[in-house]
């Protein structure tokens, strides 16, 4: 049963920004009431809009007219903010994997000023879960009591480990994976040529992460994977011509390298929305393009076949013939 939150807008300049429910319930409660804890820790999995938050709370802490959650989008602190020229906005982010002492040094000289201009200078930290020890020594009497005026955000992945010194100065604010109709309003807001089924299905494979999702569209594993069910449901022979064909497909597989083991989950996807038509049922996206021979048995060892290759893939086997291998059990 979903729950019976209202959902409080968040929004800089007009865009809005989908679920986080908690977080916005939270966020928005200290905002009226004027109690905004000096730091925030936003825990939560990669790609739920974490970063996104963080400036969309920067921007209303500024905004001349805010409403709640709502920053106008408007007034000269909410334009420099969208264009990225805030002076009082700082962004902190890993260098080379990880947060350096040098950065945290820097940012607290920094903090020693009063904001240019700001009622709040906002910073973000971005990733803390890949501060060293010794950088986050440092940070820890400035999280504690940062200096007049400003806001301290970090975020980090709910996977990541985030040291209990850091924890227990910020009030934690936890993020989520969004729904599946989260998520794919959310792609298809962000990209117009995007249709309604590729966005779902990027949905489903970013499993709550709108950020995890885009990454799989940019490399174009969709249109992949497509050419890859098409090579699977088209007619099986022996000829030089089909075999050739699937060589060429399992050798385009392996280019894949890391990106191999989402193509594999997409593949899981179609296997199970199959079996969902085996049995008479929708599996909410597209028609499912499949062999109406093929039965749910076959469907099973289909994702037998899948697992062994991860499993080779991971004891790191030639991926190549790993791909092969697959292929033919998968046009069984
Ligand atoms: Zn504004």
């Amino acid at each position: 049963m979903q729950a019976q939150i209202p959902d409080i807008p968040l929004r800089i300049g007009g865009k809005p920004f989908y679920g986080q429910h908690q977080a916005k319930n939270l966020l928005s409660r200290s905002l009226s009431t004027g109690h905004l804890a000096h730091a925030y820790l936003f825990r939560g999995p990669e790609g739920v809009g974490k970063q996104l938050f963080a400036r969309g709370l920067a921007a209303v802490v500024n905004c001349s007219a805010a409403d709640g959650l709502v920053a106008c989008g408007e007034c000269l602190s909410c334009k420099k903010l969208i264009s990225g020229s805030h002076p009082d906005f700082l962004l902190v982010s890993p260098e080379k994997g990880a947060i350096k002492i040098a950065q945290i040094r820097k940012l607290i000289k920094t903090l020693s000023f009063a904001p240019y201009e700001a009622k709040m200078r906002v910073v973000l930290i971005e990733d803390i879960h890949t501060m060293r020890q010794e950088a986050a020594n440092s940070l820890l009497k400035t999280l504690e009591e940062p200096p007049e005026n400003n806001l301290l955000i970090l975020t980090a992945d709910s996977a990541g480990n985030v040291l209990q010194t850091i924890m227990s100065r910020c009030q934690t604010i936890p993020f989520y994976g969004l729904t599946l109709e989260e998520t794919t309003t959310i792609l298809l807001q962000q990209d117009d040529t995007l249709d309604s089924d590729t966005a779902m299905l990027l949905a489903r494979l970013g499993e709550g992460s709108p950020g995890k999702a885009q990454l799989f569209h940019r490399r174009n594993l969709v249109d992949f994977w497509k050419e890859l069910i098409d090579l699977l449901t088209g007619p099986v022979g022996s000829s030089d011509k089909e075999l050739g064909k699937v060589l060429l497909m399992a050798e385009s597989m392996a280019a894949l390298k890391e990106d191999l083991p989402h193509l594999f989950s997409l593949v899981k996807l179609w296997i199970r929305d199959c079996l969902l038509d085996c049995y008479g049922q929708q599996s909410g996206t597209e028609a499912v393009k499949t062999r109406k021979e093929w039965s749910s048995e076959q469907f099973f060892a289909k994702l037998q076949a899948i697992n062994q290759a991860e499993k080779e893939l991971g004891r790191n086997c030639n991926r190549t013939l790993v791909c092969e291998v697959l292929l033919f059990r998968l046009r069984e």
